[in-house]
């Protein structure tokens, strides 16, 4: 086959698929460049997740038509006059955004700059340019995305999934640059010059007053600080989407500090729980490579376990602090309050300020939840054996996997043989499953509200909760929009009382995390795993053999029958092999 230099439509597109991936980045790139011609007010509108269209209008230099013209060729940028790649002053330099734009949706550019006698427009499909009365700034339309290109449209999710990731793109540019203002379909506001704590509250929510903790620290050599703040252990969310790090300025979600991060945190947070932070990593631009990936999200570190450690040592540090003052408000003894390691003052603090995730409330029921289920604890039965099968036990037993019963250690384990192997099981731990599993496959009983229960929300957070409306239902929890900012629940699983406000936020953080959520599942899961473990035969109840083949029996019906609720074992094959090793017979 004939080498052939592709057509630029085509090298473009190619660019395209690693620049533009979806609305979010259109956004980013066009945000980037009203960044770098200077200016400090961006206003930004997304129609339909960004499908139908995207304007970002800034009050920055504009171009003139020269550049405006050129401003659509492969590898254009004013942004690199000195050959000097490692020159960062500028968001980006590789010029490529405005072509691939191009490439794969139609655009439209309006701008103005001093010095000209008129505005220009540039339609990027024609490449034609004429007079227009644009008299200040730069506006940049970009329509139909990917309607040239149906591969990648059928790869953009729904729009209210496109807008949360614009939303989260605009939320980090605007947590880096205060100085500027951003608007957001008229809905989202970040007023330039706002100090980082003001921003962090318009960027987080107002439940983060008061609650952030002020890091500022320096490496000993000197080269590296690390500034921001971060949460005290008790303020967390569902997901990372209240973390926002930066190095030498720029947004990214690395690796090597978001690791760092949880790390620091280890001690005083579930693993499941997200603190959040504005940090800001700034260090001489020779150890750090900031433009690995097109879209600029990772670094290189020149030494990563230097970066890391130092991260470690200052969040660390810094939380210590707060710890031994939550161990001196709740009477601990003056004298012991200093010095003692983050890790053994966990529990203490635990108990006293309320880190313990809500989800753990459920897991103590208060009463009887038969109701919540609607339906009764599994009971034995044991089976009636007739003359004819007790003359011939083994056989009646051959086909069982769990086999037959001969006896009970301790009131709390099973003996069982089966062929040549000795079963023992965990008879607390196998009839806790059993009616785990029986129960699971029973629908919530759900409960209509006289009076709605209605949450204020963002909302960025009512769209990601309605996002996965439908599942919520499935699982008993019927709700909707109320207003632009809040939710409004209308049924909810019977007989089940929880902190609705905190757990709807905790699903809205997730599903902007991650298009899907897991936390009411997980809860009803507790909550299950808690009745089965309630309504279970306990470790201590005598069994007569009827029972424990009956159990055996329900246990090999059962899925993932092998281990309990709690992820314990619920039985052990102990292979008669074993036993000649022990008795020394191999
Ligand atoms: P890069 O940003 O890497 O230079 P782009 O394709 O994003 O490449 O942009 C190409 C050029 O177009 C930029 O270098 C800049 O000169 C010009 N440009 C793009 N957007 C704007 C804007 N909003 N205001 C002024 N100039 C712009
Ligand atoms: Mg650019």
């Amino acid at each position: 086959m004939a080498v052939r230099v592709l057509p630029d439509f085509l090298v473009n597109q190619i660019a395209a698929g690693e620049v533009v991936e979806n609305a979010a980045s259109v956004v980013k790139e066009l945000v980037e460049n009203a960044l770098d011609a200077g200016a400090n007010q961006i206003v930004i509108d997304v129609v339909d997740g960004g499908r139908t269209s995207i304007t970002v209008v800034d009050n920055g230099r504009g171009m003139n038509r020269d550049d405006l013209a050129k401003s659509i060729m492969r590898h254009a940028t004013s942004k690199l006059p000195d050959d000097d790649l490692t020159n960062i002053a500028y968001m980006g330099f590789r010029g490529e955004a405005l072509p691939s734009i191009a490439s794969v949706a139609n655009m439209t550019i309006d701008t103005y700059a001093s010095g000209e006698p008129n505005g220009w427009q540039l339609n990027a499909s024609t490449g034609e340019i004429k007079p227009s009365n644009w008299d200040s700034g730069t506006r940049i339309r970009v329509n139909d995305l990917f309607a040239n290109v149906p591969a990648r449209l059928k790869f953009l999710r729904g729009d209210r999934a496109e807008m949360m990731s614009v939303l989260d793109v605009v939320k980090r540019l605007a947590m880096a640059r205060r100085d500027v203002g951003f608007v957001l379909n008229n809905k989202w506001f970040f007023p330039k010059n706002q100090d980082l704590l003001e921003r962090m509250a318009a960027v987080m929510g107002d439940d983060i007053r008061g609650r952030m903790l002020a890091v500022d620290a320096k490496s000993e050599s000197g080269d590296m600080t690390l500034s921001g703040f971060i949460s005290e252990p008790t303020l967390r969310r569902a997901s990372s989407v209240d973390q926002f790090l930066f190095v030498n300025n720029r947004p990214v979600k690395d690796k090597v500090v978001v690791g760092a991060l949880r790390a620091a945190y280890m001690d005083v947070m579930h693993a499941r729980e997200f603190p959040l932070c504005a940090l800001f990593l700034d260090l001489n631009p020779k150890n750090v490579d900031v433009n690995v990936s097109p879209a600029k999200t990772e670094v290189h570190f020149l030494e990563p376990s230097h970066v890391r450690a130092f991260i470690i040592k200052n969040l660390r540090a810094r939380l210590a602090e707060t710890m031994n003052m939550a161990v001196a408000r709740h009477d601990t003894p003056v004298g012991h309050q200093m010095n003692i390691p983050a890790a053994q003052n966990r529990e203490s603090v635990y108990q006293n300020t309320d880190v313990r995730p809500t989800i753990l409330s459920v897991h103590a029921p208060q009463r009887d939840d038969n109701d919540f289920f609607n339906l009764k604890p599994h009971k034995f039965e044991s089976p009636r054996m007739d003359a004819s099968i007790k003359n011939n036990v083994d056989d009646a037993f051959c086909d069982m996997p769990l086999g037959r019963a001969i006896g009970q250690i301790g009131d709390k384990y099973i003996l069982a043989s089966a062929g040549d192997n000795l079963i023992i099981v965990d008879q607390h731990a196998a009839h806790e499953r059993i009616t785990y599993e029986r129960v699971r496959t029973h629908s919530v009983k759900v409960q209509p509200l006289l009076t709605p229960i209605v949450v204020d929300m963002r909302a960025e957070d009512v769209a990601a909760v309605l996002e996965i409306r439908d599942e919520l239902k499935q699982s008993g929890l019927v709700l909707d929009a109320f207003g632009d900012t809040a939710i409004a629940i209308f049924e909810k699983p019977a007989d089940w009382d929880l902190n609705w406000t905190a757990l709807l936020h905790d699903i809205a953080d997730e599903v902007r995390a991650n298009g899907h959520s897991v936390q009411l599942n997980e809860r009803l899961h507790l909550k299950l795993a808690n009745w089965a473990c309630h309504h279970s035969v306990r470790a201590g109840q005598r069994l007569d053999l009827n029972q424990m083949n009956a159990l055996l029996r329900d246990i090999e019906k059962t899925t993932r029958g092998a281990q309990c609720n709690h992820g314990r074992p619920v039985y052990k094959i102990i292979p008669i092999s074993d036993l000649d090793i022990i008795f020394e017979r191999s």
